[in-house]
């Protein structure tokens, strides 16, 4: 059964101007960040198949920044369970109050309306976190994380998720108390996977699931398994199933008869 699921990329940015025969031929489900109210009104017009677009506005884009609306991003949370990229970047050229404010509305909202949200912490994982804990936040996934280990942990008391890429150590996760039960993968295409083997694409995990079974003691396999149940008990704790592609549906629905034989942490 496991086998039968596809590679999960719970984070890549990919062109929207892209043939949706080209991301049915990647093989995976990605979970397309975007960048701008712009980019996510363009991406959640499109109907994809395995494809999972995100509602953003990325903390190092100041146009994005200057021209966030509350309200219209509020709109998008009806035709996605994604909100992705949102967050603060410590090293943004956008003045850290700016991007308070707009990852404080987009929290509200996602608060009111809980939907996986993919968080980018560059150089502010502090207050990050003091943010997801102020609003209340359910369903965040902390993105190419580089916190402390007392971050790590505070985090996980939070309840985030972490996805991981190539360019990461996920053994310091490990090491900081991170189950893989709590850990989703990543290609953050085009910049999170420069080290990966060719080609280098949106979908292509399979560094990431080989790395990941290798610090957990487990197979890839049970690694797939394992991250796909991760995803459909957050989705089902969310009641996301239904924004969902249908074919995705399915696969969600397949992820929770998953017997725990095929996979967790030896
Ligand atoms: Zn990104």
């Amino acid at each position: 059964m496991s086998r039968a699921l596809p590679p999960l990329d719970l984070h890549a940015h990919v062109d929207v101007g892209i043939a949706s025969r080209d991301l049915e031929s990647l093989g995976a489900v990605v979970f397309a960040a975007t960048r701008s109210l712009e980019e996510a009104e363009r991406a959640l017009a499109r109907t994809d198949l395995v494809t999972v677009w995100g509602a953003g506005c990325h903390p190092g884009v100041a146009k994005a920044q200057a021209n966030f609306d509350a309200s219209r991003f509020s709109s998008f949370l009806a035709d996605t369970p994604f909100v992705s990229e949102v967050g603060l970047d410590g090293a943004s050229k956008v003045a850290l109050h700016q991007q308070r404010e707009t990852f404080a509305a987009i929290l509200a909202e996602a608060t009111h309306a809980p939907r996986l949200v993919s968080v980018h912490s560059k150089r502010a994982t502090s207050q990050v976190l003091d943010m997801l804990e102020a609003a209340g936040t359910r369903g965040a996934i902390l993105h190419w994380w580089l916190g402390s280990t007392p971050e790590t942990k505070r985090a996980l008391e939070l309840g985030c998720l972490f996805s991981v890429n190539a360019s990461m150590d996920v053994a310091d996760l490990r090491e900081a108390g991170v189950p893989l039960e709590a850990i989703l993968p990543e290609t953050d295409h085009p910049s999170g996977n420069r080290t990966s083997s060719v080609p280098r694409q949106p979908g292509r995990i399979a560094d990431v699931e080989r790395s990941l079974a290798a610090v957990f003691g487990a197979t890839p396999e049970v690694v797939r398994a394992q991250t796909w149940r991760t995803l459909a008990r957050a989705c089902g704790e969310l009641d996301l199933d239904d924004l969902f592609p249908i074919p995705v549906q399915r696969m969600l629905a397949a992820a929770r008869e998953l017997p725990s034989s095929a996979g967790g942490t030896p």
